[in-house]
């Protein structure tokens, strides 16, 4: 292959931080540039959906999408990059697990508008005014794209054929990015569908802090901000959750570097069921009292309860793609996912 390398970039439900990534590349950026066009862009550059839209079917070489799937209209973009697309890359957490956005499937639409549009304390909507995906202006009829029910990730709506993790993806996987873009652009191979740009092994295997792991029990875990944490020794050690223990390694240890435990943004290992189950399980065997070998089952399920917030720390970035991936809803689900 000769001709420059075709990318496009969109996004969907995501904070935008995956399009600030990309530029995160610095002086590797020229060598994309080198190698690739960007042909669609729409946050950074003055791209509409019709200059998508108007390439060929497989017209593109790679499509990054970034952001978890949420509305009628990013599951249109979705599809439409997927058609669009030889290579569609799963970009960031939310793309590939459902992300943050995700954890909105503990609750639906419904419960959802009526926080937004209800009960907030800065909500003043005394005609208890909802969005409407159709409504007539001055005879005109005005849509808005429908709000769906489950927040989804990208494997759930198109076929992926790579998945680069991360919230956002870190420099040195954007490098195995370019690389893989560069390998595309002289051979047109591409790594195997569903390849993780990241390692398979658990974050703990390449964290410098594992050596000071002594096994030794918690019963009570506590949060970042209570706690001045010693930053040579491993979170758990000193009560502090950190889910590295059921985390792909790969991210560049940026969170641990700056004395944060990690909060799982690379979604779990291949070998992971559920990312929760295989946080829990892990856990299991160290929550407990500090002071006895021998700890009962109440004393361990003590201290798996001191965790705050369980769904939200342990499915933080991986919700929608878990084994239960929403809250049960008491009626039938709607038309819309
Ligand atoms: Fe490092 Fe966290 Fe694993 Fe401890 S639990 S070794 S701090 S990654």
């Amino acid at each position: 292959m000769t001709e420059k390398v075709k990318i496009a970039m969109t996004w969907a439900a995501a904070c935008g931080g995956c399009d600030v990534a990309l530029l995160d590349l610095e002086e590797r950026l020229l060598d994309l540039t080198r190698i690739a066009d960007v042909v669609y862009w729409p946050v950074a550059l003055d791209f509409k959906r019709r200059d998508l839209a108007a390439l060929p079917d497989g017209g593109l070489d790679i499509g990054l999408f970034n952001g978890a799937v949420r509305t009628s209209e990013q599951e249109e973009d979705a599809l439409l990059l997927r058609r669009k697309a030889k290579v569609l890359v799963a970009f960031g957490a939310c793309a590939a697990f459902g992300g943050v956005p995700g954890l909105a499937n503990l609750s639906d639409r419904e419960g959802i508008f009526a926080t937004a549009y209800g009960s907030t304390p800065s909500t003043e909507n005394p005609n208890g005014l909802r969005p409407e995906p159709r409504c007539v202006v001055n005879g005109g009829e005005r849509t808005l794209p429908e709000f769906h029910d489950t927040v989804r990730s990208l494997a759930q709506v198109a076929a992926v054929d790579l998945v680069l993790p991360g919230c956002p993806p870190p420099a040195e996987r954007l490098i195995d990015l370019v690389e893989a873009v560069a390998r595309f652009a002289a051979t047109g191979e591409t790594p195997p569908c569903g390849t993780v740009l990241a390692h398979d092994k658990a974050l703990c295997d390449e964290c410098p802090r594992n050596s000071t792991r002594r096994g030794g029990r918690v019963s009570e875990f506590r949060r970042p901000h209570e706690v001045l944490a010693d930053p040579e020794v491993c979170f758990l050690e000193q009560g502090l959750l950190c889910l590295g223990i059921a985390t792909r390694g790969g991210c560049g240890l940026s969170c641990l570097k700056a004395n944060m435990p990690c909060r799982g943004c690379f979604g779990p290992t291949a070998q992971a069921l559920d990312p929760a189950a295989e946080a829990l399980s892990a856990l299991g065997s160290i929550a407990g009292d500090a002071n006895e070998n021998d700890v009962p089952a109440h004393v361990m399920k003590r201290g798996v309860q001191s965790i705050r917030d369980p769904a939200g720390t342990f499915y933080r970035f991986t919700l929608p793609s878990a084994c239960l991936n929403r809250a049960v809803r008491d009626v039938p689900a709607e038309k819309s996912p």
